[in-house]
């Protein structure tokens, strides 16, 4: 049976373009290419191709970019180079909205008794950027603000956060994981000093990441061992996994080039169709500013689990910021943050969809989950009791 895959701000498919370009590296061109040889060499050169699409999905330079494990990489790799190349500086900016691999690293680093500063957000997800501004000490080392947050998809103003954070002479690093290949990203207009990125939301495999590093901002390597990466990252390349996300970065570059809006119109009418079939919904995050692919919607007097659970029955992918289903047992940092009351983080779904979503998938979705809500709520005590009330 199909899979109906609504999940892609977790993972996308690789796409077949991608898949295509990366395994001849699987297979007869497994030279290392650090080898002074040819075999190696011409090895080398795809990885050097690879390298100047990353750089132009972000309008950045070839030498700016270097290759990680994924995401989690890039982030943690750059919170502590900023750290390394400021050692006299012990304060740390982030928000209470980010991914784990910010969040928790600054949670860790707090531990080993760096300052850390974890910034509000409103009931929009949004940030205050006077508050940022307040925050600001002479001991400030970094501002790590991500550009689009996975989960309510809400997009920051990086610019004017950049603004903000470099006229203080402040490093700034932004987590670009979801924003970079589904919205333009133009790096020499928003002048971050390092930005995050993972082949595997954007349609390239997993276990591959990317890191931007702007000409002149002093960095000091995490991972050490052999001279790769122009001796900013060791260890041997994932020569396949980078052929595809330099490929996957080219395709995402034509789309969002492209203007092509197809998944916004098609995440607008799921938005619209919920909105009209089920009651007792809420949109959570800011509708003017959220990433074109990304719905979380809240689900009042039904578990978000239990909405899961259905949705698989039917072979649908989504995920959900309730207990449990997200691999951790807390409700979603993100939206107890955005003030979320605490009935709608429970009951909240958060779909994600890709170019490579049909029509056909969100008549689907909307076919089925009046049912999946009407179900549930008669079966919930809380559903009940709200009926009786009205
Ligand atoms: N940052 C954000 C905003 C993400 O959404 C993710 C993945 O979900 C990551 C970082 C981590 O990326 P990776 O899975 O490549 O480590």
């Amino acid at each position: 049976m199909k899979v109906l895959y609504l999940d892609n701000n977790a993972t996308t498919r690789l796409a077949d373009e991608a898949r295509e370009a990366m395994l001849p590296f699987l297979s007869e061109f497994y030279g290392n290419p650090s080898s002074m040889h040819t075999f190696g060499g011409q090895v080398h050169r795809e990885i050097e191709k690879a390298r100047e699409r990353v750089a132009a999905l972000i309008n950045a330079e070839p030498g700016e970019i270097i290759f990680t494990s994924c995401g989690t990489e890039s982030d943690n790799t750059a919170i502590m180079s900023a750290l390394q190349s400021k050692p006299e500086k012990r304060h740390i900016i982030t928000t209470r909205v980010e991914h784990p691999a910010v969040l928790n690293f600054c949670k860790a680093l707090a531990r080993r008794g760096y300052r850390v500063t974890f910034l509000p957000v409103d009931k929009q997800g949004r940030l205050d950027l006077q508050e940022l501004q307040d925050s600001i000490s002479d001991d400030t080392a970094l501002v790590s603000i991500m550009y689009a947050n996975n989960e309510s998809g809400v997009i920051f103003p990086v610019e004017e956060i950049s603004a903000i954070v470099k006229s203080k002479g402040i490093t700034f690093h932004t987590d670009g994981v979801q924003a970079a290949g589904k919205i333009s990203v133009d790096i020499k207009k928003l002048d971050v000093d390092m930005m995050s990125l993972s082949g595997h939301k954007i349609h390239g495999a997993k276990g591959i990441g990317a890191l931007y590093i702007s000409r002149g901002t002093r960095f000091s390597p995490y991972i050490i061992g052999g001279h790769r990466e122009s001796g900013r990252r060791a260890g041997t390349e994932n020569v396949a996994s980078i052929v595809a996300f330099g490929k996957a970065c080219e395709i995402a570059d034509e789309h969002v080039r492209s203007g092509d809006n197809r998944v916004r119109v098609l995440r607008d009418r799921l938005e619209k169709g919920l909105i009209d079939k089920c009651p007792d919904t809420r949109i959570n995050g800011d509708r003017d500013n959220r990433l074109p692919n990304t719905l979380n919607i809240s689900f009042e007097y039904v578990e978000g689990e239990a909405i899961l659970l259905r949705l698989n029955e039917f072979n649908i992918c989504a995920s959900s910021g309730s207990a449990c289903t997200s691999g951790s047992l807390e409700p979603s940092h993100v939206l107890r943050a955005m003030g979320v009351p605490f009935t709608a983080i429970h009951g909240s779904v958060r779909f994600s969809l890709s170019r490579y979503t049909m029509d056909q998938d969100i008549d689907t979705v909307l076919e089925k989950m009046p049912l999946i809500i009407k179900e549930l709520r008669e079966l919930s005590p809380f559903g009940r009791e709200a009926d009786n009330l009205k």
